[in-house]
């Protein structure tokens, strides 16, 4: 393929690989987008769709131990490790552990909050710029608990987002159902967080940031990257479609993306975190808001006429199948927390989460490779992050300061 001297290659249309894309169109960049797959077919398709901008507390948090090992006994929990794959899972599951200390969870929080804020308005420019403001819903989240026992067990990662500054309203007992009149009455106590907001139907989304890239010239190529290697000044992408040359490139390719990054010697702790949802076409309820069933990490998101309950962490890599279990049990919680919903039939998915054990995406240049850039491993967060992610990226690839990016460096698995 010829290349424009100001050409970048992204490798990847999930949301991240959109986000930057998009980033670097408007800057006036040549775009290249490859994928086997549809625009906004992997993870992205299937999220939850919160855009939660105060999200900044890190999975791994102080007794993270002691909770893993409770959550793995109970069949039931919302973290699943299949033994057969402990031995491949353990080492990030370590690193995973190391990550927990009160300094790093500190200083990750910070680091975070730097990416995050400003998210909701980030994705609201872009939706407004490809034609579906309307998708984004600033309709806030409802966190909800069984008790104020279960509530204080989350005590922890609470402080820690208002410190960085996440609104929360405590709401109790009936008031909880005057705000959503489906949440089950097991329900007495709740947090409500004005300023999140999601996004009504994301592969859409996708779908429409991808129209827009088209629109304005962009190119995408229908082919998967097999391998990557420099040429001179240059990266070369081998697909089935030809080669692909470019003079910077960015690895978007969500937890697919370590092995392209193996053979060149890159070697990054990126785990894919299965993550299931249940969808009802008709529930026979709307939600004004998006509904989390804390106790059970549940996320309740109106999709449209529909409704989509989204959770579950399920280690077992990239390849097995569905565990069709796991979906039916978001469905059983579902039902467990809202009432009134309609019987029929439940539409069920799996998605892969791109997660680094520490809870932050790697963003910014890989280490020894001039010319290649990272955007991946942003875990439970990818939708919410892609839009700050693609600003800040775009602006260091056309050669100015992004502070921000600086503890995002793959630099810190070295
Ligand atoms: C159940 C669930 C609920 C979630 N809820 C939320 C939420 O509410 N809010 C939030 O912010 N995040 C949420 N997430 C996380 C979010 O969906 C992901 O972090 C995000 O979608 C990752 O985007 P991505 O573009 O990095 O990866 P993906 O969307 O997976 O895209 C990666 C793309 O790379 C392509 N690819 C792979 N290999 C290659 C190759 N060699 N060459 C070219 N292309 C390649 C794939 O085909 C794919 O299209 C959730 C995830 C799950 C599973």
């Amino acid at each position: 393929m010829a290349r424009a001297p100001d050409c970048v290659l992204v490798i990847g249309a999930g949301i991240v690989g959109l986000g930057v894309a998009h980033a670097l169109s408007r800057s006036g960049r040549t775009v290249v987008v490859a994928d086997a797959n549809a625009p906004g077919s992997g993870a992205s398709a299937g999220n939850a769709g919160a855009i939660s901008s105060g999200s900044v507390a890190p999975l791994a948090l102080p007794g993270v131990l002691k909770s893993a090992r409770k959550m793995l006994l109970d069949p039931e929990s919302p973290l699943h490790v299949p033994l057969a794959y402990l031995p491949q899972a353990s080492p990030w599951l370590w690193r995973f552990v190391r990550a927990a200390g009160i300094e790093r969870v500190n200083g990750i929080a910070a680091a975070l909050a730097g990416l995050l804020r400003g998210s909701l308005a980030a994705h609201q420019r872009i939706a407004a710029e490809v034609g579906c403001a309307e998708r984004i819903v600033a309709g806030g989240q409802l966190h909800c608990y069984p008790d104020q026992a279960a509530l204080a067990r989350d005590a922890f990662s609470w402080a820690l987002k208002r410190a960085h500054g996440q609104k929360t309203e405590e709401v109790a007992g009936a008031a909880i159902r005057d705000l959503e009149p489906a949440v089950a009455a097991r329900y007495t106590r709740a947090l409500f967080l004005p300023d999140e907001a999601w996004v009504d139907g994301p592969q859409e989304y996708a779908r429409a940031i991808a129209a827009a890239l088209a629109a304005r010239g962009a190119r995408f190529v229908g082919a998967g990257v097999d391998a990557l290697a420099r040429r001179g000044d240059d990266w070369e992408a081998r697909t089935a479609a030809g080669t692909l040359t470019a003079r910077q490139v960015v690895l978007a390719a969500g937890a697919w993306s370590g092995r392209l990054l193996a053979p060149l010697g890159i070697r990054v702790p990126l785990e894919t975190q299965r993550g299931y949802h249940v969808e009802l076409g008709a529930p026979g309820i709307r939600l004004r808001r998006q509904v989390v069933l804390a106790d059970r990490k549940v996320f309740v998101t109106p999709m449209g006429a529909a409704l989509r309950a989204a959770g579950t962490v399920e280690f077992g890599g990239l390849e097995r199948p569905m565990t069709e279990a796991r979906a039916r049990l978001i469905g059983r919680h579902l039902r467990a927390g809202l009432d009134g919903l309609a019987a029929g039939e439940e539409r069920l998915w799996m998605g892969h989460r791109p997660c680094m054990p520490d809870s932050m995406p790697v963003i910014g240049p890989a280490s020894g490779a001039p010319g290649l850039f990272c955007a991946f491993g942003h875990g439970h967060l990818g939708l919410t992050g892609a839009a700050r992610t693609g600003e800040l990226l775009a602006r260091l690839l056309g050669g100015g300061d992004a502070p921000e990016l600086a503890p995002f460096s793959i630099a810190r698995f070295a």
